[in-house]
């Protein structure tokens, strides 16, 4: 059931009123002819009683007395045409400007979703855009996760905080997303309104649902809850749907773009970051006035590994290699796969002594979690170095390098902690003079 605009009412009522002073045209043509006889026949009664001056003024009377009622009457209509073809031409300017005021929202909305760089942003900017069209009533707007098995709430504009509470759990669901149409209902208990709404723990209420769609397939809904009875009008459910449309396909594209910067920054097999993303990081993360700890470490024998067990087992124990990295870093740490069996992790804001501390930690782990797996044992080598304030990130890794050579050299399976360049002889024993890396360990 849909609302008419205002300016469809003028206009309806304007060709109501230019129909109306059509039919009585053919009224008007009969008061003209009745007037030019009434005038014609003064005219003959004054030439025929042109000797009595009484007759000619009683004529005279009859004719005016005939004639008045005429004139009024096509006066009146003259003013009737006229009043109706302004009106006319005031709906069309009413219409001019609602889809003036229409485009100018279409194109503010498609600009602020543009400029959302990422999913948060562009969920800000629905649910700004939301309470722009319905400042006074509960709207939500609804996504599907990634299994599209349920629809969680993701931007909520509201008078009083109160989410409108869309009880449908999942697209398929949602009669309005099945069918990837809007649908309104004047009251939650009418014979069209939504299934999902029918006896509703709030009460009855009207509601409108709107589709949201990517690339082409429904993934959520706008939904909102009003008074019964209160029907919006059509322009406000185009509004919704602008938002719906252009909230859809910016999110279609974020979520596509973050997917191609996840595998272009992340390793395949581990899903830890890659070497170029840890650069990135490490550049980003990285705080003047803050200590940072970077270590390099490599599997040991791991060729023998490989050999022994084959290659499928050799990825297991890359992948339990970096899982255990993962569960004893902190959240804020950065642990990736540098190439092959080396790995690199950053510790932003933690000096030698709790890395040192979180190697140990994850030297024990590896061993309990290769029991639990099943997994051939194997050990880990660890070359630990702080970066120097300004030291940039190949200087830091070819330190790293050369601690873990000498950790390599000591008999494996250990941590080689260098403070700083000159502190390690053995370390400035095998460093090279120039800056190429070391082809010690691999
Ligand atoms: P070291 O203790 O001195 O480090 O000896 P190593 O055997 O670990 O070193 P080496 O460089 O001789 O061998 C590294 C091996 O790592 C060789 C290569 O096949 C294996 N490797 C590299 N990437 C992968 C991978 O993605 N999967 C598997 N299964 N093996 C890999
Ligand atoms: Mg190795
Ligand atoms: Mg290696």
């Amino acid at each position: 059931m849909m609302a008419r605009t205002g300016a469809e009412n003028e206009i309806s009522e304007a060709r109501g009123a230019v129909q109306d002073a059509a039919r009585s045209s053919l009224f008007m043509v009969m008061a003209q002819f009745m007037v030019v006889a009434t005038v014609s026949s003064l005219v003959a009664s004054l030439l025929v009683a042109s000797h009595q001056p009484w007759l000619s003024l009683l004529s005279g009377a009859i004719g005016l007395a005939l004639c008045a009622p005429g004139c009024l009457y096509l006066l009146h209509k003259t003013q009737r045409v006229v009043g109706a073809s302004d009106a006319v031409a005031d709906a069309r300017q009413a219409r001019l400007n609602d889809e003036s005021r229409r485009r100018d929202f279409e194109a503010q909305v498609a600009d602020a979703f543009e400029m959302a760089e990422d999913e948060t942003e562009a969920l800000s900017v629905a649910e700004r855009a939301l309470r722009a069209v319905l400042p006074d009533r509960s709207v939500e707007l609804l996504l599907a996760d990634n299994s599209h098995a349920h629809l969680t709430r993701m931007a909520t504009s509201s008078p009083d905080g109160e989410a409108p509470g869309c009880p449908v759990g999942s697209p398929q669901e949602c009669p309005a997303a099945r069918r990837a149409r809007a649908h309104q209902f004047n009251d939650s208990e009418a014979v069209n309104a939504c299934p999902k709404m029918r006896d509703r723990a709030n009460g009855r209420c009207s509601g409108v649902c709107v589709p949201v769609a990517m690339m082409g397939r429904t993934v959520g809904v706008i939904h909102t809850v009003g008074p019964v009875g209160e029907i919006l009008e059509d322009a406000t459910v185009e509004r919704l749907q602008v938002i719906a449309n252009n909230s859809g396909s910016r999110l279609g594209v974020l979520r596509i773009m973050a997917e191609t910067q996840l595998q272009a920054s992340t390793d395949g097999l581990t899903g830890l970051l890659n070497r170029r993303a840890l650069e990135n990081e490490f550049r980003r993360r990285r705080r003047p006035d803050q200590v940072t700890t970077v270590v390099m470490c490599d599997l040991d024998h791991f060729k023998m590994l490989n050999d022994t067990y084959g290659h499928e087992t050799g990825d297991r124990a890359l992948r339990l290699f970096a899982e255990t990295l993962k569960g004893c870093v902190r959240p804020q740490d950065i642990p990736s796969r540098y190439g092959g069996e080396e790995f690199v992790i950053v510790f932003p804001g933690c000096g030698p002594d709790d890395a040192n501390w979180a190697l140990e930690r994850v030297r024990g782990q590896l061993a309990v979690a290769i029991r639990e797996a099943g997994v051939p044992p194997f050990t880990a080598s660890f070359g630990l170095v702080e970066a120097e304030p300004k030291e940039d990130f190949a200087s830091v890794l070819r330190r790293a390098d050369a601690a873990l050579f000498v950790a390599k050299r000591a008999g494996r399976d250990r941590v080689h902690v260098q403070l700083r360049p000159s502190d390690d002889p053995l370390v400035d024993a095998v460093m090279p003079t120039d800056s190429a890396p070391l082809a010690g360990p691999t």
